[in-house]
């Protein structure tokens, strides 16, 4: 017989599993079981959910078993609910073509720069380069630079 759990101990022991330091928004790590696709997942009645949808779940988003539930910051193990948003398979693969799979943050109107290129502007901004000269150098446009100084949306890139 399988243990009996309310809802609260199940959550309270699923967010036990979930490391939020850092920047409030950013990723919320799920440390603990993680599939081979890097997916944190979850025993619930004895089955294995994954654990971004039961984070959504909890959050009060009702997701269909045959939605895909998608990660805007390309980080597999997150579960922050504002990093997920419901897609069909094609946005899926549209989204993959167009950033790549491996580096979370190139996404949104800033989707060609490489993590290494946001911490190179910065480092270059922040010793007193102005932006038209990193963009001129670095072969980018000014826009994209721009954007890296201001965008709050890279701050998870130290
Ligand atoms: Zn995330």
């Amino acid at each position: 017989m399988r243990p009996h759990y309310t809802e609260t101990e199940y959550a309270a022991a699923f967010w036990r599993k979930v490391r939020m330091d850092g920047h409030p928004r950013g990723c919320w790590e799920w440390t603990a079981s993680k599939n081979e696709h890097g997916y944190g997942r979850v025993h619930r009645g004895g089955v294995f959910f994954k654990a971004h949808r039961e984070s959504l779940r909890m959050f009060g988003v009702m997701v269909p078993h045959e939605q895909l539930v998608l990660h805007e910051c390309d980080n597999p193990s997150c579960v922050n609910p504002s990093h997920l948003t419901l897609g069909s398979q094609l946005d899926n693969m549209k989204s993959c073509r167009e950033r790549g799979r491996s580096n979370r943050g190139e996404r949104n109107g800033m989707a060609y720069l490489t993590e290494d290129q946001v911490r190179e502007i910065r480092r270059r901004f922040s010793g007193g380069d102005g932006q038209a000269s990193i963009a001129a150098s670095m072969g980018l446009g000014r826009s994209a630079v721009l954007k890296v100084c201001k965008n709050v949306r890279w701050r998870h890139v130290v």
